[in-house]
């Protein structure tokens, strides 16, 4: 017993030591050559050749679809920068107007976009408050400022020090501002409102949609690869290399590559790269390269376990309570959709199901269907889970319609013993199931799903040899979702 204990200790000590010098092997950067012109995919981990392309077209990855590079028929910096200064003039104004005047029994009340979070605060749900202030109020003005100084930055020749770490946050805390779905979730509480008091609709709510429509446009004009290439590989420090010089015999270094999960600059390495420790800062934009997402399946298992675990109280427990005269009771998620299913407001009763109650589940179960067929290193769909993955990343910011709808219904309807409306431990755990399942997804690096399969090994540059010959053939195929022809590699 004694002896397999000192030999699994020592093979423990030995495989440290082995880890120890291969950490010690990889200086930060400065063994780092930036490699032009090549691409990985940051949802497979697919190479990719990538060369200039013409207005209107999109690069996709040949392997799961994700877009690589598009780019835009509208002016690079000039018609963001337009969308953006009219997203600051229409924020500016929201800021000093108010949402909704809702009146009962000659008793006013004025609802701004500060209301809902002061109220929530001031009724002890300090948590919710913040959090519905982060994403309605602070994260939409820091994200159009952001977006201003990156475009008047990008408009001289060499981009200040500080431009690129503006981007970063920038790209970080563009999920976090929630503009498009507090609109559903004023919509929701407006209908709610109508049954029980005389509502006026103020102008906060016309300009709340048009900074919906403002961002948008500024989201789908903005060309983020434009204002990187303002700094220019070729200039960096580290020296740069082409793609071509680096491959042998059609095969390109897999094991000594590591792209920056942030500005997509793929590094050559003198080393084999381990799995996800730290390589050093990137030399485009300064974060900390890494091959792979640190404990990606750890970290996601562990959210989801505790989004589940927060799942139950959050629709079990009522959300709200709410009195009229006396009369009334708590509500859950479930009862707030039978509520406008039988006030005949279908559409958005089923709005309302599926993004309180199908979204957080959906997510939940495809994500732990992707930890598991990593864990089990499965070949099963991989092109379709990397879709999956892309789809759960994107819808689930729409679970906080509920969570807003409550802000907005507690700070409106305060009328002491005449109407009332209170928030509930509910919504707390609500918004924990919302907010951990998207930490989930940011944790989850989907090309570790490739990875496990064995598809992300030597091979993967013999079959982009293979998609080279197919490209030769026929450079543009289709159309995707945009009207913009694709050309797939
Ligand atoms: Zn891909
Ligand atoms: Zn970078």
């Amino acid at each position: 017993m004694r002896s397999i204990i000192r030999s699994m200790s020592s093979r423990a000590f030995h495989s440290f030591l082995r880890f120890a010098v291969r950490m010690a092997a990889v200086p930060p950067t400065a063994s780092m050559r930036v490699v032009e012109g090549l691409m990985e995919c940051p949802c497979c981990g697919h190479l990719v050749e990538i060369e200039e392309i013409a207005p209107g077209f999109v690069l996709a990855c040949e392997r799961c679809g994700q877009v690589l590079v598009r780019r835009r028929r509208t002016s690079p910096l000039a018609t963001p920068a337009a969308f953006c200064i009219s997203s600051a003039a229409i924020y500016l104004a929201l800021l000093t107007s108010s949402l909704m005047t809702l009146d009962v029994y000659g008793r006013e009340r004025r609802v701004s976009l500060f209301s809902g979070p002061l109220e929530l605060i001031h009724e002890g749900w300090g948590e919710i408050g913040v959090l519905v202030a982060l994403a309605t109020v602070v994260l939409p003005g820091v994200v159009i400022a952001c977006l201003g100084a990156i475009l008047y930055a990008a408009r001289r020749r060499s981009l200040p020090a500080w431009a690129p770490i503006l981007l970063i946050w920038y790209e970080r805390l563009r999920p976090w501002s929630m503009v498009e779905v507090y609109v559903l979730g004023v919509f929701v509480a407006y209908t709610k409102l109508v049954d029980m008091a005389h509502v006026d609709v103020d102008a906060g709510v016309y300009l709340v949609g048009a900074l919906m429509v403002t961002m948008a446009a500024t989201d789908s004009t903005l060309d983020t690869e434009r204002i990187w290439q303002h700094r220019r590989l070729r200039d960096l420090p580290c020296g740069s290399i082409t793609a071509s010089s680096i491959r042998r015999g059609g095969l390109y270094p897999v094991g000594r590559l590591a792209a920056c999960t942030s500005c997509g600059t793929l590094g050559e390495f003198q080393v084999e790269v381990p799995e996800s420790a730290a390589l050093g800062s990137c030399p485009r934009c300064a974060s900390t390269i890494r091959n792979r997402k640190a404990d990606s399946l750890s970290r996601t298992t562990a959210l989801l376990i505790t989004a589940l675990i927060c799942y139950l109280p959050a629709n079990i427990m009522p959300v709200m309570t709410f009195n009229k005269i006396g009369q009334g009771g708590g509500h859950t998620i479930l009862e707030g959709v039978v509520e406008l299913w039988q006030g005949d407001m279908i559409p958005l009763a089923l709005l309302v199901f599926f993004a309180s109650i199908v979204v957080p589940v959906f997510k939940i179960v495809s994500l732990a269907v992707m930890v598991f067929t990593t864990w089990r290193g499965s070949a099963w769909a991989l092109a379709g889970r990397s879709r999956l993955y892309r789809f759960v990343d994107i819808i689930g910011r729409w679970s906080m319609i509920d969570v807003f709808m409550i802000s907005i219904l507690v700070a409106v309807v305060r009328f002491n013993a005449l109407a009332n409306i209170e928030a509930n431990g509910g919504v707390v755990c609500f918004a924990a199931v919302v907010v951990l399942t998207i930490f989930a997804a940011y944790t989850f690096d989907p090309r570790s799903m490739w990875d496990a399969a064995g598809q992300n090994g030597p091979e993967r540059s013999r079959d982009l040899t293979r998609a080279r010959q197919t490209l030769r053939l026929g450079p543009a195929d289709g159309a995707d979702g945009d009207g913009m022809e694709t050309v797939s590699r």
